[in-house]
């Protein structure tokens, strides 16, 4: 939890609840890149695991005070200057995870986020199903100050975009992170279903490669259907590969986040709720 980040498209983030049961990425039993786990399991108590769920409702309240934000708000991060302050509601947990009861997320978390009306929301979830169930079990639709999504890493996760889509809200979101192989963007991102794509490689010492064709291709798709796109890194091994013999990595330090060192052609940060301002987002590769 923090009124600071270094996520480049978010100011502040909140978990609400600490701990995950796991997905593709990360589970008790084979471990895996989860930065989350990572860190729990490099700073925990002995004898805890990552997959251990605990509700932590007392950190919602100050997150809905923090002070607003505007023009000038948000420091290294110009492609958010119009907006209010944006909070990422569980980076580091799943708040729709199992293990999380949905009549507690909805009276600690939910309920006085919409009360409130404060801040921008970014809501991220790989259980895509029970958010959609969550949603229609409250007659919810998310206003357009929350903006709720998913994440997929390779096309095997599809289905959770279908659900995303059929869950009533104003501004859908999929972050396709970390990109692990080709995407059918036709299917991440229907024109009209889904408002914004954030495309990131994976980091860390055991990360994989990314090839950056994939990431090209997501922003020509995202381009065309003119749906806000937002390349975050290019992971730790960022690659150019014609053909299974010709690979070229690109060099880049750390986890690839300063766009200083991509192809021009991936210099892309554009932000939803600025649908009338993207140009000049863009503008400022
Ligand atoms: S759902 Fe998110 S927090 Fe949970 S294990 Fe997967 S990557 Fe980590």
């Amino acid at each position: 939890m923090g009124r600071m980040t270094e996520i480049q498209y978010a100011d502040s983030t909140v978990n609400p609840v600490t701990g995950c049961r796991g997905c593709e990425l990360w589970s008790p039993e084979k471990g895996g890149t989860c930065y989350a786990a990572a860190m729990y399991t490099r700073f925990a108590p002995a004898g805890t695991s990552f997959a251990d769920i605990h509700l932590l409702p007392e950190r919602m309240q100050p997150a809905i005070r923090w002070p607003a934000l505007g023009p000038g708000g948000h420091p290294g991060k110009p492609w958010m200057d119009e907006l209010p302050r944006v909070v990422f509601l569980g980076d580091m947990t799943d708040v729709f995870g199992a293990g999380v009861p949905p009549e507690w997320l909805w009276a600690h978390v939910v309920a006085p986020v919409l009360e409130a009306g404060r801040h921008n929301w970014l809501v991220l979830t790989k259980r895509a199903d029970r958010l959609r169930r969550f949603t229609e079990d409250q007659d919810l639709t998310w206003p357009a100050n929350i903006a709720v999504g998913t994440s997929v890493t390779t096309m095997a996760q599809s289905s959770r975009v279908r659900h995303l889509c059929r869950t009533p809200a104003t501004l859908r979101w999929v972050a396709l992170e970390p990109l692990l192989g080709p995407m059918d963007m036709e299917a991440v991102a229907p024109p009209g279903q889904v408002h914004w794509v954030v495309i990131g490689g994976e980091s860390g010492p055991r990360a994989r490669e990314c090839d950056m064709r994939w990431i090209e291709r997501a922003i020509n798709h995202c381009s065309a259907a003119k749906i806000p796109v937002f390349v975050k890194q290019l992971g730790s091994r960022p690659v150019v590969r014609r053909d299974p013999r010709t690979v070229r990595f690109l060099g880049v330090k750390a986890k690839g986040a300063d766009w200083r060192e991509w192809p021009p052609a991936l210099r892309v940060r554009q932000m939803p709720w600025l649908r009338g301002s993207v140009l000049r987002a863009a503008k400022l590769v």
